[in-house]
């Protein structure tokens, strides 16, 4: 069974105290190796590096940075089969789910690369006839990057890539449920040509080896990315120190059918939304609000559709979506939905456990707006559904949520449409689509309890660059005493 260490100052290093914990497979509970098990010690020689690392890549000219990422996401794509098995072992996904996380790592980085030479400052007009006055764009440091296991490649690399291309290093913490493909993929970047120190990876639990990443004053940047309840204790721990900070948090995400669609149609995008993964994405569709009197004829074809899921093999294309991550989810799941059904809402199919940790794509319609299934994150295979009587009350409905991370709406009238898209209080809103849509250049990232920030390309760049004013006074310093 194979043992990996931390990733540090480019090469495998085991963890201090000689500890390591076991990578799981969700899909038969196999152990799939055992990955070091990091504490404050382990921390301390990864920022160490990162220091160093930092120094040296901030230092390259733009045109160097830019072309090392551009060859690591040419070695992602030539790794893409060393990438994908972990993925579906340790994460659970299916294949289809796979090499999307794979192709769309490989974009991230081509993003990231495009936006190298764009970090551009500013000239400003001033007040003083004498006085130059310039804004610089500088890379923050050493940013951390703690990350969740639903897209344990993908988040990851969006979480990194941008902040290395303004030039600054980064130790990422990833999920203690997915921690061999991070270690994996900083190998490739590695091997790729990314110099020692500008990315490590350090795995272990949030309380032993992410906290001390938070509190080390050789940190300058935090990009989190999990539930709102640890991205408060890390917001918290980061803010004593004033790290910069993005946290990208959960979401209870509305997908709004207007009564101008066809439901059968609704139901196939809806259930993309709601299904995907297994439900377990931040941006997945959990509440559908549809246009009266089409709430029972839409919900029963989202029915039919789920009860048709193909659950079998990971490996096999037909497949829809894999096991939840472990227990604890499958626990927190079975209780949503008994809380639901308790609470009156009716289970049109589903509700139940399929095999192992998959759970069945599960359909509730007019589940009371309130309690846990209806205002909490299931993260899991349940799509609520209920009906609204006008557009207003549909975007009331969106809007009565402590979440704000992403929406759909489906519709072919562009006024209704739009207009509706603008009154949602999320920081995304899909038009003619469900509401999981990601693209590397979009900034995500949430209103309310769903975060602080927004990731993707130019603006992952502002958020993980300082500006600093620089004057020049060309004439003679006021002197008035
Ligand atoms: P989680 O909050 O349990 O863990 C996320 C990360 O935080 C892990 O690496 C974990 O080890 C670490 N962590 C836990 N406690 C910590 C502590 N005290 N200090 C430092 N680090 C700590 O989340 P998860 O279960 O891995 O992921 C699912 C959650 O992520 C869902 O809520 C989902 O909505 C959210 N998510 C959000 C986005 C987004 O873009 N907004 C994307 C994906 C997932």
């Amino acid at each position: 069974m194979k043992t990996y260490g931390h990733f540090i100052h480019g090469q495998e290093t085991p963890a201090k105290r000689g500890e390591t914990f076991p990578s799981i497979a969700p899909v038969n509970g196999e152990i799939l190796g055992y990955a070091a098990r990091g504490t404050e010690a382990d921390v301390e020689v990864a920022v160490s590096s990162a220091r160093a690392g930092f120094t040296y890549w901030s230092s390259l000219p733009p045109t160097q940075r830019e072309r090392t990422l551009l060859e690591c996401a040419e070695a992602v794509e030539v790794n893409h089969n060393r990438l994908l098995d972990l993925l579906i072992d340790e994460s659970g996904s299916t294949i289809v789910k796979a090499r999307y996380e794979v192709l769309y790592t490989a974009s991230v980085l081509r993003a990231a690369a495009g936006e190298v030479r764009r970090l551009y400052g500013d000239t400003l007009p001033n007040e003083k006839p004498h006085r130059l006055s310039m804004v610089v764009r500088e890379p923050v440091g050493v940013v951390v990057v703690i990350s969740p296991f639903n897209a344990p490649l993908a988040l990851l690399a969006k979480m990194t890539a941008f902040p290395l291309g303004a030039g600054n290093a980064v130790i990422a913490k990833p999920s203690e449920e997915t921690p061999l493909i991070a270690v994996e993929f900083a190998k490739i970047l590695h091997e790729a040509g990314l110099p020692a120190g500008v990315f490590n990876v350090v795995t272990g639990f949030g309380p032993e080896c992410g906290e001390p990443l938070l509190k080390h004053p050789g940190v300058n940047g935090v990009a989190f990315t999990g539930s709102t309840a640890t991205g408060i204790r890390v917001g918290q721990i980061a803010i004593q120190t004033m790290k910069r900070l993005q946290l990208e948090l959960g979401g209870k995400n509305p997908l709004l059918v207007l009564s101008d669609m066809d439901m059968a149609e609704a139901a196939e995008i809806a259930a993309i939304g709601a299904f995907t993964h297994g439900g377990q994405i931040c941006m997945s569709s959990s509440r559908i609000i549809v246009e009266a009197p089409h709430g029972l004829a839409f919900a029963n074809a989202l029915a039919n559709k789920a009860a048709s899921l193909y659950l079998g093999d990971l490996r096999d294309e037909r497949t829809a979506y894999g096991p939840l991550i472990n227990q604890r989810a499958l626990a927190k799941v079975i209780r949503h939905v008994q809380a639901a059904r308790e609470s009156g809402g009716q289970i049109l199919t589903g509700g139940d456990v399929h095999h192992g940790l998959v759970f069945q794509p599960t359909v509730v319609y007019n589940p009371p707006r309130l309690g846990e299934c209806w205002e909490e994150e299931t993260f899991g295979p349940v799509a609520l559904v209920t009906e609204a009587a006008s557009l207003e009350e549909m975007i009331t409905i969106a809007n009565e949520s402590q979440y704000g991370l992403s929406a759909g709406i489906l519709t072919n009238d562009l006024k209704r449409g739009l207009s509706a898209a603008r009154q949602i209080r999320c920081g995304a809103v899909h038009l003619g689509t469900h509401s999981f849509q990601s693209d590397p250049m979009a900034p995500i990232g949430g209103y309310g309890m769903s975060g602080i920030g927004r990731s993707g390309g130019k603006y992952s760049i502002e958020h993980f660059t300082e500006l600093k004013w620089i004057s020049v006074e060309l004439g003679e310093t006021p002197r008035p005493f």
